[in-house]
């Protein structure tokens, strides 16, 4: 099979086409980033994903962790590669040279992460947690902090976490009750117990960093009184060498429904009253701290359902190629007739243009998102900074929530392209899917995604980013209204853009209403309609770039068709113009659906008795 986890030409063409990334080489920090390097790492992520990552994912689904007496041991196959992962320097590749980063772009290592964690979800966040808890002492170490844990968690010597849930604290972080209490020598003793802490152990690495949020006695309820701590597996004494094992004990692992090579750990802090950490980034300010990994972590889970999703649709395009079932419809009455692959199937067909549309949309706003960093590090106006900041803010919870929602779709529709093939183990597509599921759920539920846009990021900045977002999406509306044969694409999409400013009027103003239960009741179809229209967005910009590259390769004339089947790229830009077509003419009327349905803004939800709900 050529392409398994995500489609290379379809990378490049993000890459080199939509964003022009070799461009930021022009600036002095991505100077040594120019397109024949991009193309080299891009290949070396996708060689080490393809050899050796991939095919541990069924080994490690198979295998799980195993835990005895606090110990956890991961999937065998898991050493290699995570020796790989740290040879390559594959953990911090967008992070700062100087302590141990490799300094891309950010869209590059997106690029590169497309790969990686498509080859192994579950395995891919072992690294990824390293990189996100060595984020925050980056951000917010002391220079003896930096000196002391960073260049050991960006090289994956050791490993990171990130402890916020407990049983009574989910989603309501601020309900926790781990406690923290400063002792005389400046460091913090602390007692409480976590719960689903992805990697709490495992024998990776010989150290674990774990950031912990707890509450300093004394301080005030609820958020505003947590705090974070760096919490070492083993005390890292001040030169950097190991001390003594901390007081963090593994007392199980879940048994789950997907990322069985992933441990998600229950830890008890404290139980000899000896653990001790270390504050980071000053008392009661562990929210604010934390949410900066969760920004981080919210795009990685947005990066994580594209990776179910690219490589399910791959999966199963493959499969509707080569599973001969029934005749062709248009022969459905001629005995002598062939059977044929299931692709020649209307209804196989239309959902691989959905998944089609949808992995190709997903993997553009992702790289846009990454695209939004690269812009912000490298450019010197303020206001500009403030722009990509500002969208890359916005768009956060429709990457983490809407990607998410709509990956899990792709990879059932994957399954049922596959029919019962598809439900047993022994093919790829079950597992994506299982794996996929939890990405709707951790770092804030798909349903506080929703909530975060409808109640702080449209209003963010006096909806500066909203403006800027919208003047973006008319700019590529204004380029397709001048390319022929995608005009009406065009117009569609303006349409579902005008639409949508008035539903966003309209269930704001009553967020700020008696009718604020109801507003909220709708956030999640709110954020869908949203999404639903950045996708459209990021296909109809795909096709503008499309549109002209394939008129010079295969003309517009009869042989048109001929040219396209005969050639790669030809193909391939047709293959754009289709995405955009059947997203904006088949799809976005089914939004515009759900807009009216958002107008209508039902007290049904809210009204009900909850006696009412039977049970
Ligand atoms: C495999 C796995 C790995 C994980 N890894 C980590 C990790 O590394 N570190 C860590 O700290 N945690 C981790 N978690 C925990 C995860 O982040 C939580 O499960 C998640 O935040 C939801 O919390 P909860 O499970 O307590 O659900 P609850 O908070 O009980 O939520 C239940 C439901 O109610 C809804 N809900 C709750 N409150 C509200 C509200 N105010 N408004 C609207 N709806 C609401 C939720 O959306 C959800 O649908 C992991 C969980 C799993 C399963």
């Amino acid at each position: 099979m050529a392409q398994l986890l995500a489609d290379r030409r379809d990378v490049d063409f993000v890459l080199h086409e939509q964003f022009q990334i070799a461009d930021l080489s022009k600036h002095e920090k991505y100077a040594e980033f120019n397109k024949k390097t991009i193309d080299l790492i891009v290949s070396e992520a996708r060689n080490l994903a393809i050899k050796e990552i991939l095919p541990t994912r069924p080994l490690g689904d198979k295998e799980g962790c195993k835990f005895e007496n606090g110990k956890v041991k991961v999937p065998e196959s898991y050493h290699k590669i995570y020796g790989l992962i740290k040879e390559g320097e594959w953990i911090a590749m967008s992070d700062d040279p100087e302590y141990g980063g490799q300094g891309m772009p950010h869209t590059v290592a997106a690029a590169a992460t497309d790969y990686l964690v498509a080859a192994n979800h579950s395995f891919s966040m072992y690294g990824g947690l390293c990189h996100g808890a060595g984020k925050l002492v980056e951000e917010f170490g002391t220079d003896k902090q930096i000196k002391m844990f960073l260049k050991k968690m960006y090289s994956g010597e050791w490993s990171g976490t990130m402890l916020l849930t407990e049983a009574e604290a989910g989603t309501d972080v601020g309900a926790l009750t781990t406690s923290a209490k400063k002792n005389e020598d400046g460091t913090y003793s602390i007692t409480g117990n976590k719960i689903f802490i992805s990697g709490g152990e495992q024998n990776l690495t010989e150290n674990i960093i774990h950031p912990v949020l707890a509450r300093i006695e004394g301080a005030p309820a609820g958020t505003a009184g947590i705090s974070l701590f760096i919490v070492p597996k083993i005390w890292v004494n001040d030169d950097g060498t190991l001390g003594e094992p901390n007081d963090v004990v593994c007392t199980g692992i879940e048994e789950k429904m997907g990322l069985h090579g992933n441990a998600t750990c229950s830890l008890a802090l404290g139980g000899k009253g000896k653990c001790r950490g270390l504050l980071l980034g000053g008392e009661n300010k562990g929210i604010k701290v934390m949410f900066l990994m969760m920004n981080d972590a919210r795009l990685q889970v947005g990066l994580q359902g594209l990776t179910c999703a690219s490589p399910s649709y791959l999966y199963a395009l493959d499969y509707a190629k080569q599973r001969v079932q029934g005749k062709h419809l248009l022969k459905a009455m001629d005995e002598s007739a062939p059977g044929v692959p299931i692709i020649q199937h209307p209804d196989v067909r239309r959902q691989l243009m959905i998944m089609k549309s949808y992995v190709e949309g997903m993997r553009s706003l992702v790289y846009f998102i990454s695209y939004c960093f690269d812009m912000v590090s490298i450019t010197e106006s303020d206001e500009e900074k403030a722009k990509y900041q500002g969208l890359a803010d916005l768009l956060t919870p429709i990457v983490k929530g809407y990607i998410t929602d709509k990956a899990f779709e792709i990879c059932s529709h994957a399954i049922q392209i596959y029919g019962g093939y598809g439900y047993v183990t022994e093919y790829p597509v079950e597992q994506y899917m299982r794996d996929c599921r939890i990405t709707m759920i951790y770092e804030g539920t798909n349903g506080i995604q929703a909530m975060d846009l409808l109640g702080r990021k449209l209003g963010m900045n006096k909806g500066k980013p909203v403006k800027d977002l919208v003047g973006e999406i008319l700019k590529t509306i204004a380029s397709a209204k001048g390319i022929q044969g995608i005009e009406s694409l065009a117009e569609n999409l303006e349409k579902a853009l005008n639409k949508l400013g008035e539903v966003t009027k309209h269930i704001g103003a009553s967020a700020r209403s008696p009718k604020v239960l109801s507003a909220f009741a709708f956030a999640h179809p709110f954020m869908e309609v949203t999404g639903d229209v950045v996708m459209a967005w990021m296909l109809l910009w795909r096709a503008v770039i499309a549109a002209p590259k394939l008129e010079k390769l295969a003309g517009t004339g009869p042989e048109r068709r001929a040219k396209i089947e005969k050639d790669k790229n030809a193909a391939f830009y047709e293959g754009q113009l289709k995405s955009a077509e059947f997203f904006i003419n088949a799809l976005l009327p089914v939004t515009s659906g759900k807009m009216d349905a958002i107008f209508g803004l039902s007290s049904s939800v809210v009204d009900i008795p909850e006696a009412s709900f039977g049970g």
